[in-house]
């Protein structure tokens, strides 16, 4: 049996408003806006945001746990941070960019507000008056410098135990099938799986026996091991509009 862990963090109402800093003051910035989930939707979210200059250097970071939210929510709520910190950190005519191509149209007027989104369409809009000129324009997930980012606050939200992954003892049975060592019981060990999808075959893509998986939903220390061992961290989150 595994330990109980703690309830995740209680999602803030209230984004701390505290600026990018002095770097990113000034015209014409690119604020890169991502939303990720945790293996779920909906899910525990994290946001990260990028400023960079017209260059594309790197000005300011910044990333959040968001709480409980569907990916597009997430993205909405990830957005509003960014224009709330553009707005106390001097930004002029700054472009936001997010890989949501409905809440980028939703926001120029161009289309409607997503059901899901909706919610947050008030403070968005009142973000947007505060700020005055910018502009909010849909990238590719792939060209979403925050995307990374994003991810770091759901590996700090992950269980301390979770983190501790890189140490139990991995074999390949190939095809996206593993055994990973039991922490608890080291002569015991967890079968995982984690396909390649097109790759190796069909079937589950993500699965792991364990109660972290299987009644909680988040991503265990034992599929954490094996993508540590053999890449592909990212697809242990939801980061994409669509993805499962
Ligand atoms: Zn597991």
């Amino acid at each position: 049996m595994e330990t109980q862990t703690a309830p995740p963090p209680e999602p803030s109402q209230e984004f701390p408003v505290r600026g990018f800093g002095q770097r990113a003051a000034g015209q014409g910035r690119r604020v890169y806006v991502a939303a990720v989930l945790a293996l779920t939707e909906p899910g525990p979210a994290g946001a990260g945001i990028v400023v960079t200059d017209e260059r594309g250097r790197v000005l300011a970071q910044r990333s959040s746990y968001l709480g409980q939210a569907r990916r597009d929510e997430a993205t909405a709520q990830a957005l509003l941070l960014a224009m709330r910190l553009s707005h106390a950190s001097g930004l002029e005519s700054p472009t936001f960019l997010v890989d949501d191509p409905r809440l980028s149209q939703a926001m120029g007027g161009t289309g409607e507000w997503p059901q899901h989104v909706a919610g947050w369409r008030p403070a968005l809009e009142q973000a947007s008056q505060q700020l005055g000129r910018h502009a909010v324009e849909a990238i590719s997930t792939g060209a979403n410098q925050a995307r990374s980012l994003a991810l770091a606050p759901l590996v700090e939200w992950l269980p301390e135990r979770t983190r501790r992954a890189g140490e139990l003892a991995v074999r390949d049975l190939g095809g996206g099938e593993y055994e990973v060592q039991s922490e608890s019981h080291p002569d015991q060990s967890y079968h995982v799986t984690f396909r390649v999808p097109g790759q190796d075959g069909d079937g589950e893509v993500i699965a792991c026996e364990c109660a972290d998986f299987l009644y909680r939903g988040i991503p265990c220390k034992h599929l954490l091991a094996v993508a540590r061992r053999h890449g592909g961290m990212e697809r242990l989150f939801v980061g994409r509009a669509g993805a499962q």
